[in-house]
């Protein structure tokens, strides 16, 4: 890794943080993490730029943490992040880490939520608030929400918070801070807009930059799984299982914690497998790697720091469970592999929001790195079968099958049946507990709203370019943003990938007079209903009001949420529009609606 920091202690964080990292399981500092802390422990503003998955959550959120006055019961930091997701996270990861912080209290508020509930909220006090701008906004206007208290001010995402059109909100919300705070940006990206802002607004910030070193990568093959659909677990065993060549593995996790549950798991799976974290003393991680050595064990979970320099040949895969923070942690996992002249193999798991992560590994490497398509269950099936075949054959070849072909017999005999249906109960009392066919699904693309990054575009340095979706595997079936149509569109035009199922055309009163943009509509209907962007269809911007197509089956609770949504400061008032939508996708695939959208609220969990 970059960082050249090993521990959280070195940063200068309090004891009680400390502890709570050690029980939280994380291990050492990410780079982002160890350039930021000590920097924001110090005092000064800030602007970050890493990429998704580097850890910069904990980044700002540590030293925020110790600035906090328990007794004072009023917003002293606030947090603004694009999606309502990534408020949740936001809040839950604050949430852990004042384990050991009695009496703090994070307020995650956002578009979509009951007014009534936030209220209640927000009176009660709480010390940090993570908002989306919208909602945010809203509250500073209507003084439910009061920042005489606030320290600490932090832009999470800063470009995608751009790219949803909430570039005004935010401005609009930095005039209203008091001028005595500190303000951290965060941003993949630094579009000039994003740069604007931070010259404005933030007071002579240190930059801090994670850069990618270039590196050799020894000649093993690579691939990555884009996780959807499936659990990473079963995805993993399904692969374990029919991988060519599987020998032995190295799994990589990123928390102690995760390297003990990884474990755990896999050895209930019937693996021979162990964790190797720094928890363990010399004595025992040496008696783990001795054991991967003689094949006693075949899969050791391990974190980065555990696993430096480990050197066993009979190493054939490297799994990246979760993705590294860095270049030069994924080059140095996958050294473990294709040592000895041996053959090495490297599989990486991507979730939708690292993909950028996975585009920066093969920059720097200079090696495309191709998608593996997940075994089905009737690969796995047929592996199994493979097996358990070339199992009864060897012991067809053995000798000392007598005495057995005489019971057989004998139960044709006393049953009336054939040898072969004797053989079938045989190998089905041979299978139990560990059955041939593999239960359950294949991934099918889910209609929910799991990861953020819907539309994610792959490079955000120009402004005039529309979002598109080049870096997502699963192009096909959503609807891209380049097509939607700038000025509303003839029929003629051929058939784009739409969400299937009924839509419904809504029409809503901001449009281009407004400065209303495409991407400010999906922003906002995005946030406000819960619903995936992918599944909002058309959008038709005309002068004075425009159009957007939405599933069929809306619920009560996101259509008055939607009712009520202002895009740039205009109450949209969403109403079904007259006439039939543009095209209904009625199809086979019949949707129900209502799944498409988000029930739970924070709030009722
Ligand atoms: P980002 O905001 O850069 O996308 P996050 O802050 O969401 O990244 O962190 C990504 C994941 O890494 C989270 O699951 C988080 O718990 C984990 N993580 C962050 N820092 C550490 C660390 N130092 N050790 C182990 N895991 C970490
Ligand atoms: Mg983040």
């Amino acid at each position: 890794m970059t960082s050249t920091v090993d521990s959280f202690a070195e940063l200068g964080l309090s004891e009680s943080l400390l502890k709570t990292l050690s029980e939280i399981g994380y291990e050492t500092p990410s780079p982002i993490q160890a350039q930021c802390i000590p920097v924001l422990l110090d005092g000064r503003d800030m602007i970050g730029m890493a990429q998704t998955g580097t850890g910069k959550t904990a980044a700002f959120a540590l030293p925020l943490m110790e600035t906090i006055d328990i007794k004072v019961a009023k917003p002293q930091a606030l947090i603004l992040t694009p999606t309502r997701e990534l408020a949740i996270q936001v809040a839950e990861a604050l949430q852990s880490y004042a384990k050991n912080l009695p009496g703090f209290h994070v307020l995650p508020i956002y578009g979509g939520q009951s007014y009534t509930i936030q209220l209640k909220q927000l009176s009660r006090g709480a010390h940090v608030i993570v908002g989306t701008p919208g909602r945010v906004m809203d509250h500073l206007e209507r003084k439910t929400l009061n920042l005489d208290h606030l320290k600490t001010l932090v832009l999470d995402e800063a470009d995608e918070m751009l790219r949803m059109g909430f570039i005004d909100d935010v401005e609009w919300i930095l005039e209203r801070t008091p001028e005595q705070h500190q303000t951290a940006l965060f941003s993949a990206t630094m579009p000039e807009q994003i740069r604007r802002v931070a010259q404005k607004y933030l007071v002579d910030p240190k930059e801090i930059k994670i850069k990618s070193a270039t590196a050799t990568v020894a000649a093993i093959r690579q691939v990555y799984w884009q996780v959807s659909g499936l659990h990473k677990l079963d995805a993993l065993t399904r692969i374990l299982e029919v991988e060519e060549d599987f020998d032995a593995a190295i799994i990589f996790v990123r928390t102690k914690t995760a390297t003990v549950e990884l474990a755990d798991k896999l050895n209930a799976r019937g693996y021979a497998a162990a964790a190797l974290n720094g928890d363990l003393n010399q004595q025992m991680r040496e008696r783990v790697i001795e054991q991967l050595k003689s094949g006693a064990l075949d899969i050791v979970i391990a974190t980065d720091v555990a696993a430096r320099g480990i050197d066993v040949p009979r190493v054939s895969h490297v799994i990246n469970y979760d993705i590294p923070y860095d270049t030069e942690a994924y080059v140095h996992r996958i050294g473990r592999t294709g040592r000895a002249g041996r053959n090495g193999n490297a599989i990486l798991f991507v979730a939708p929001r690292e993909i950028r992560m996975l585009r920066t590994i093969e920059r720097a490497t200079r090696q495309p790195i191709a998608p593996l398509t997940l075994p089905s269950r009737a690969d796995v099936t047929n592996k199994r079968v493979a097996d358990f075949k070339t199992k009864v054959a060897e012991v067809l070849d053995a000798e000392g099958l007598d005495f057995f072909a005489n019971i057989v017999s004998q139960l044709c005999e006393e049953k009336d049946v054939s040898a072969e249906e004797v053989a079938a109960a045989l190998a089905k009392m041979a299978q139990e507990g560990k059955p041939l066919e593999v239960a359950g699904e294949d991934p099918q693309p889910r209609p929910f709203r799991e990861e953020r990054s819907e539309h994610r575009p792959a490079s955000f340095g120009d402004r005039e370019r529309k979002p598109r979706f080049e870096d997502r595997g699963e192009r096909s079936e959503r609807p891209r943003f380049e097509d939607r149509p700038e000025r509303p569109r003839r029929e003629d035009r051929p058939a784009r990938p739409a969400p299937a199922g009924d839509m419904v055309r809504y029409r809503i009163d901001v449009g281009r007079e407004h400065g209303v943009e495409v991407r400010d509509i999906v922003g906002a209907i995005a946030n406000e209903a819960g619903i995936e962007s992918r599944f909002i269809g058309r959008i038709g911007l005309y002068e004075e009001s425009s159009t957007v197509e939405l599933p069929a089956g809306m619920p009560a609770e996101a259509a008055n949420a939607l009712k009520r949504t202002r895009i740039r400061g205009v109450p949209i008032n969403l109403r079904q529009d007259e006439g039939r939508p543009s095209g209904s996708f009625g199809g086979e695939r019949k949707f129900d609606g209502e799944r498409k959208f988000k029930k739970k609220p924070f709030a009722d969990r």
